[in-house]
């Protein structure tokens, strides 16, 4: 690939390749944009078939970190890295002690965290030549990112209620849940007490029985979730789920989950979705909770700022449709543009001088 010709039409900093001979390690480390503070983004362990593959991943994932940090209203900027291998056989404690090594090198202006692939564990390696780590299993960790995950996907939920329906009352809705794994099952707990109507799926059939039990939900067979009778579909397992197959399935009005990349193809699916009347909760916004909660550690863990900073994932959703109505775009559209919008804002008032405090 033309990397320069890349990094130039989509704005990205710094990539740095990462290697280490006695260990093994091949890292590749993107930094996509700084403007608004320190790249944060986790580091992914994948057995990718090429170096081309790696880099192409690292720079798309670095640059979905600087949109979605942004437009969560945090203070820090987008980057990612990944190492080749495989995660069940390539481990090692020099491999990870390596790559903390490179990131250190970069001085804070890469902070990781684990990802697909990597444990608390292996961050702690990590952890052990750099400062520049966050969400560790230790005293100072913001914890599982599930649940705030689901906190914010909930919250966002509300939201897509009150534009669709004029109350954010999810009380008697029928939501169809795909996939009640970490988030999803969280998110169950969430509506069943405001009186939500659960349809749930999963592949894990242990999954599903607990949250019939649990939360009175109603299960259905995993190919049968997209064409249930509903109000909102909440698509917390995979990607690529709003494609050709399921939209003319779909009965819903809103579709608001936790899945990362629900579009198969976002200009497509992204504006069919809206052709056929529903409303589609930006995946990268309504899902932002987890990083809000481990970016909190950046500032010294504190739980009831990131519940607060998560929940506000609320008004964010509303600023997308608002974005979304004065620009005549649809919602997926309107969620970048609420990200650049807010780093050129602040990239403008950063520019500013200002004498530095005295005390
Ligand atoms: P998870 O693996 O715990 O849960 C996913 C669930 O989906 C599993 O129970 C799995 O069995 C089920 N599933 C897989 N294929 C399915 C299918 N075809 N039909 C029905 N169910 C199926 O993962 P998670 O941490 O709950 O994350 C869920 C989604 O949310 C993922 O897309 C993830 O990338 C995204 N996400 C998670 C977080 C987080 O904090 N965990 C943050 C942001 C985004």
């Amino acid at each position: 690939m033309e990397i320069f010709k890349y990094m130039e039409k989509y704005g990205y900093e710094q990539v740095v390749l990462c290697h280490d001979k006695a260990s093994g390690l091949k890292a590749v480390i993107v930094i996509h944009d700084t403007t608004l503070g320190p790249a944060l983004g986790g580091c992914r362990m994948w057995p990718y078939e090429s170096e081309d593959e790696a880099i192409t991943d690292a720079l798309r994932l670095a640059r979905g970190m600087t949109y979605k940090n942004a437009a969560a209203g945090l203070n820090i900027g987008g980057g990612k890295s990944v190492i080749i291998g495989d995660s069940r056989k390539d481990k090692s404690e020099e491999l990870f002690r390596a790559f903390g090594k490179f990131v250190q090198s970069l001085g804070g202006r890469y902070i990781t965290a684990e990802d697909v692939g990597t444990s608390p564990a292996d961050m702690a390696w990590v952890a052990l030549e750099t400062d520049y780590v966050r969400g560790l299993n230790d005293a100072n960790s913001s914890g599982d990112p599930s649940p705030v995950t689901a906190l914010g996907t909930y919250k966002g939920m509300k939201a897509m209620a009150k534009l669709a329906y004029g109350d954010d009352s999810l009380k008697g809705k029928k939501v169809a849940i795909q996939g009640v794994g970490h988030v999803g099952m969280y998110l169950a707990e969430f509506l069943h007490k405001e009186g939500a109507k659960l349809i749930v799926t999963d592949i894990h059939p242990e999954l599903v029985e607990k949250a019939v039990k649990d939360f009175a939900a109603k299960a259905v067979r995993p190919e049968e979730i997209y064409g249930v009778d509903c109000d909102i579909f909440a698509p917390c397992a995979l990607g690529a789920i709003i494609n050709d197959e399921t939209l003319p399935q779909l009965k819903c009005k809103i579709v608001a989950g936790a899945a990362n990349n629900q579009l198969k193809e976002p200009e497509k699916h992204g504006v069919e979705i809206e052709k056929r009347g529903i409303l589609y909760a930006p995946d990268y916004i309504i899902n932002a909770g987890g990083v809000i909660n481990v970016a909190d550690e950046l500032m010294g863990y504190n739980q009831e700022r990131a519940h607060a900073k998560a929940a506000d994932i609320y008004n964010t959703i509303l600023k997308v449709f608002e974005i979304a109505k004065r620009d005549s775009i649809p919602s997926y559209l309107a969620a970048d543009r609420l990200a650049e919008e807010r780093i050129a804002r602040i990239g403008e008032l950063r520019k500013k001088y200002i004498p530095p405090r005295c005390c």
